[in-house]
């Protein structure tokens, strides 16, 4: 069984249709694929339809941004009903302030590169959820950087003064939400280098006492130190260990199927995916 629970689509920051990305996972011989773009579920019917079609197992989720004193944590959610209100209303907040917030940093960037705003509209999906890689990609366009990774180590990186940020709910708020619309929360890459946060055991406390069920352990930008870390902190809490390659088509270099999740795993996870729209 191959199992791959963290994947992007043109719904947020990949570069693939959910239909496309569908197929591709048949080809690598991919048994269960979770779906999880960044704060949407644009791509869940076009993907379930697909994965019907392929013959294999999708996983609808989201990977949503939020925020703890100023750090970023992703937070996965599986197979939630996609029209929770509560959700669906926090998840409309945040892709809204994203978008002025794309606007702010383009500004700031358009100062030193010749970047515009209509640049980026022209490298963002219709629909899909504007991020940095958008700004990234319209950077690339310009022939400013070679590629996405350039342009975010440059300008686009958290520290950067170009950087501005946008609203995102509390993760241990998001982690209540999503078991409230019925889904299953597991704490994404929680040491991707990337990401500037502050993960450690009390926060982990925090979360698993507000329901968290897992914790993304083997993930292309943990070390193996850090897996061992990560897996002694979620077996110390009963927590399902899930891995993934947090695929984004051309958007980064990881290939799909590049981290799975071993099948005991997926099995708890799968035990859970009751309610909402998991099927
Ligand atoms: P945002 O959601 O706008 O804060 O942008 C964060 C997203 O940018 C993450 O979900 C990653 O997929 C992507 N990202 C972060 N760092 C890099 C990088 N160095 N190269 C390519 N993509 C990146
Ligand atoms: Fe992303
Ligand atoms: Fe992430
Ligand atoms: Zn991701």
């Amino acid at each position: 069984m191959r199992i791959d629970l963290h994947t992007h689509t043109v719904c947020s920051d990949g570069t693939q249709s959910p239909a496309e990305l569908v197929a591709e996972a048949a080809e690598r011989g991919i048994d269960v694929l979770g779906l999880t773009d960044h704060d949407t579920t644009a791509g869940w019917e076009e993907a379930l339809a697909a994965a019907e079609r392929h013959g294999l197992r999708l996983v609808p989720g989201i990977e949503i941004s939020t925020t703890r004193a100023g750090a970023g944590y992703h937070l996965l959610g599986y197979g939630q009903d996609p029209a929770d209100p509560a959700l669906v209303a926090e998840l409309e907040r945040a892709r809204s302030s994203r978008r002025g917030r794309a606007q702010a940093i383009v500004q700031r960037v358009g100062r030193d590169f010749p970047v515009s705003w209509a640049d980026v509209l022209a490298q963002t999906p219709a629909g899909a959820t504007i991020g940095r890689p958008h700004i990234a990609d319209a950077l690339v366009a310009k022939g400013c950087f070679p590629h996405r990774d350039a342009a975010f180590e440059t300008v686009l990186h958290t520290g950067s003064p170009y950087y501005v940020r946008h609203y995102a709910p509390d993760v241990g708020d998001a982690v209540e939400l999503v078991l409230a619309a019925g889904g299953v929360p597991v704490l994404a890459h929680p040491r991707a280098a990337r990401q500037c946060n502050r993960f450690g055991p009390q926060l982990l406390a925090e979360l698993v006492d507000r329901g968290l069920v897992g914790l993304e352990v083997d993930h292309p930008e943990h070390d193996v130190h850090q897996r061992r870390e990560l897996r002694g902190l979620a077996a110390g809490h009963g927590l399902i260990m899930t891995g993934a390659s947090d695929y984004h088509g051309a958007g980064k270099t990881t290939r799909l199927g590049a981290e799975l999740t071993a099948p005991r795993q997926w099995r708890r996870l799968a035990a859970l995916l009751t309610a909402g729209d998991g099927r």
